[in-house]
């Protein structure tokens, strides 16, 4: 303890002072050092710039498709496949039985159907990759909480019966507390949205989702996982997310091999009143 006190303290200062010297020093060094080193890489990255004609980076041939876009950006392009245009369910039936498909089309709307027996619908197409619109519409009368206010659900590819696929979740979500990877724009009980950019029950809301579908080997291990983009009223709620598996009420979500996979819309099990979909279309993607 001694040493650290009086007069002896005054060599260590000194010794700290050639040593702050020799440190402000090594450090302009490092400095000079860092910069030419920078300097020299653009330099060499540059380099081999040189010479080059603006030519040899023009790329022509595939010529991209032509696609008419539609009167508005809610629109379905030229090369969609329209699933629902407001006259009737000829794309869907009962996710369950395969049998046409029993949802309310009133005044171009869809609408759940909550009665028992009735259940999930699905595309009678298939599907790998794809862009998908979808608009959707909690009541303005919805009632209950949590996950049983207005729960529905889009199933970006449905793999069996039920609930099974993988489900970006669709809710009330503009003022209603639950498990934020269950609220909207979750994938469920995967990852929540980046944000909640829900509009009030009774105003309509749109989906743009960009599904990449999982492949698999042939003994049915993961060969690429999927992955999701989606926009949620125009905002971005899943930023190119690597799925983890099915998603799952229980447990932990695993993959289960499939090749090409309907859509699927859930009747969900709560109380609450029915929620309603319109404008739905699909562009395959390679
Ligand atoms: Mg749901």
């Amino acid at each position: 303890m001694e040493s650290r006190g009086g007069n002896k303290r005054l060599p260590v200062r000194g010794v700290a002072g050639v040593s702050c010297l020799l440190m402000t020093h090594l450090k302009k060094i490092q400095l000079v050092s860092f910069v030419s080193i920078f300097a020299f890489v653009g330099l060499a990255s540059g380099q081999q710039n040189t010479g080059m004609k603006p030519e040899e980076t023009e790329i022509w041939t595939p010529v991209p498709a032509v696609v008419t876009p539609g009167a508005t950006d809610a629109a379905p392009p030229s090369d969609a496949i329209v699933l629902f245009d407001g006259k009737d369910l000829d794309q869907w039936v009962n996710a369950q039985t395969g049998e046409p498909a029993h949802w309310v089309v009133s005044d171009g709307i869809l609408t759940v159907r909550k009665a028992p027996g009735v259940g999930n619908i699905q595309t009678k197409r298939t599907f790998k990759n794809y862009q998908l619109h979808v608009e959707w519409r909690i009541p303005e009368n919805i009632t209950g909480s949590g996950q049983a206010r207005g729960n529905s659900g889009v199933f970006l590819a449905s793999t069996g019966p039920n609930d099974d696929g993988y489900e970006l979740q669709v809710l009330d979500s503009y003022n209603n507390s639950t498990y934020v990877n269950g609220q909207a724009g979750a994938i469920y009980k995967e990852n929540p949205p980046l944000v909640n950019p829900n509009r009030k029950p009774g105003e309509w809301q749109t989906y743009n989702i960009v599904w990449t579908a999982p492949t698999f080997n042939e003994d049915g291990s993961l060969k690429s996982p999927a992955y999701v983009t989606a926009f949620l009223n125009g905002v971005l709620v899943q930023n190119h997310f690597q799925l983890i598996g099915q998603t799952l009420f229980i447990g932990k979500p695993y993959y289960k091999k499939y090749d090409r996979a309907p859509i699927k819309l859930q009747a969900h099990g709560d109380k609450s009143e029915p929620i309603s979909f319109r404008n739905i279309w699909v562009r395959e993607l390679p």
